[in-house]
């Protein structure tokens, strides 16, 4: 008889893996089940570290053409895109043959092949080719993440007209490229293309770029990216995109509320409008596990779906579709299954969008405490006025803190600055202890420090700082 697993989980992305790593170390017997041909999901194959890699060699790329020079570094850079592409996929194969590496030191049985679930206990697994086989399972874990959502008169091809995936390995760069979508995985590839010479403009449906974020640093972040290059159409919607005869892709835009529609014309369209569940083939409904009206598992607090013994984890389940909340659902079911209390706090997930400068949020935004009728104070310190970034050539950006007016409880901050995402950390172990401005304020920081932005900050949300 076959073996029987403590823990199946199907799909191993930062959900999926975490979780069977965990579950492992914690002296379960646990299998995988990934159809794809390497570990990792989406993050690490065809989402954060390629996306992170060609943020990164892009930005060397201007800097080197635009900055350099005032260093006192005289280079004539030019375009090698097939080398770059290239640092991508090295990037992205050293990252997924780590986590074979990982499931092989912590004795993780993985099958290739299309996982579904065809009883309580027992996963099929159906591989490309040859027969299918099941495994027998005490729990599984559904982690198979998300996948974009798609646009109405719209063929994605994946050569011209792409999703984020055919963005990460344009083979040329487009000379004129249209971004449908200003959410941050449209506005990171936008960066990427028009710093490699792309004419890149952005449609966004609603009158403001980056939903969700405070919308003060989306304005901001809004003039800096133009400021770069970047042009926004806000309010307009895309209806359809052809091909014309000559090859180009011709789009056609109304107003949002409705209105004449005009085309426009592109070498190359990136459709970024968002990502949905990804639960095709799964058999959810044979088995009876409970979706909600987007898709979504349906899960408790303890990532329990309503069918015993089935748990689901990542973007596949409600909430923001960020790699490190899947993580931490991972680790925390992992956690949960072996019998433990863990507990993931969402109202600290940290939120990151890698552009120039990178833009970094936590918490609250002034627009939901204002909503909610929360009387804060706000902290906000310009790079202008700090030491390090003048000598980097980073004064781009500020740090804002937002304070709870009678307790000072941090309750937020948005950070635009270079390296920002790396910054945002403190605040975010600062919040996970309720703690206060002024001890963020009182906190000895290194100088001459990015992060010496953060305890102004800070000291504005009190007395006042002094460097301003
Ligand atoms: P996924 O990573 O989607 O993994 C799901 C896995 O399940 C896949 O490997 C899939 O093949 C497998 N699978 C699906 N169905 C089955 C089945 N039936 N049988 C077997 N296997 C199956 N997030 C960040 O936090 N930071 C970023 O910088 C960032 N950048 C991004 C950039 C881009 C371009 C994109 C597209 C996404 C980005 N994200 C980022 C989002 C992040 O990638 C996801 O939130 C994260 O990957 C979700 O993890 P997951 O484990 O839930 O699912």
């Amino acid at each position: 008889m076959a073996d029987t697993f403590d823990l199946t989980v199907i799909g191993t992305g930062p959900g999926g893996y975490v979780a069977a790593i965990r579950a492992a170390q914690l002296g379960m017997k646990v299998a995988v089940v990934e159809k794809w041909p390497t570990y990792g999901g989406t993050c690490l194959n065809i989402g954060c570290i390629p996306s992170k890699a060609l943020l990164h060699a892009s930005e060397m790329y201007e800097q080197s053409r635009h900055q350099f020079s005032q260093l006192g570094i005289d280079v004539s850079p030019s375009l090698n895109l097939e080398q770059m592409l290239t640092h991508k996929d090295d990037t992205v194969t050293s990252n997924v043959t780590g986590i074979e590496f990982l499931f092989k030191k912590n004795k993780i049985t993985a099958f290739r092949g299309t996982g579904s679930i065809a009883d309580t206990g027992k996963v099929l697994v159906k591989p490309d080719e040859g027969q299918g086989q099941t495994i027998e399972t005490k729990n599984i874990i559904i982690a198979t993440g998300s996948e974009p959502v798609g646009l109405k008169g719209i063929t994605i091809d994946e050569d011209k007209v792409v999703s984020s995936t055919g963005a990460l390995s344009f083979k040329q760069v487009p000379e004129r490229l249209l971004v449908i979508g200003g959410g941050i995985i449209g506005l990171e590839l936008g960066s990427v293309w028009s710093r490699l010479g792309s004419k890149v403009t952005v449609v966004e449906f609603l009158d403001r770029i980056l939903p969700g974020l405070d919308s003060e640093a989306a304005r901001q972040m809004q003039r800096t990216l133009q400021k770069q290059g970047l042009e926004f159409k806000l309010g307009t919607k895309v209806t359809g995109v052809e091909a014309s005869e000559n090859g180009t892709q011709i789009a056609t835009m109304e107003p949002a509320a409705g209105g004449e529609a005009t085309q426009f014309e592109a070498d190359a369209v990136l459709v970024a409008v968002g990502r949905k569940p990804y639960t095709d083939g799964l058999g959810l409904d044979g088995v009876g596990v409970a979706t909600d009206e987007r898709g979504r598992v349906r899960v408790d607090a303890q990532y329990r779906t309503n069918v015993k013994g089935i748990y689901a984890i990542g973007d596949v389940i409600a909430g923001p579709m960020l790699a490190h909340k899947a993580m931490d659902e991972g680790h925390a079911v992992a956690e949960i299954i072996a019998g433990q209390k863990p507990h993931v706090n969402y109202a600290t997930v940290p939120s990151v969008m890698y552009t120039s400068p990178e833009i970094a949020w936590i918490g609250k935004s002034e627009d939901e405490l204002k909503a909610a009728d929360v009387e804060y104070k706000v902290g906000k310190f310009p790079y202008t006025a700090n030491g390090r970034a003048k000598a980097m050539l980073a004064t781009q950006g500020y740090v804002k803190i937002l304070a709870d007016v009678t307790t000072d409880r941090v309750l937020g901050a948005q950070i635009i600055a270079h390296n920002a995402g790396e910054m945002l950390h403190e605040i975010a172990v600062l919040m996970e202890f309720t703690g206060s401005a002024e001890d963020l304020g009182r906190t000895m920081h290194a100088h001459p420090t990015m992060s010496e932005a953060i305890k102004e900050a800070a000291l504005m949300c009190g007395d006042g700082a002094i460097h301003i």
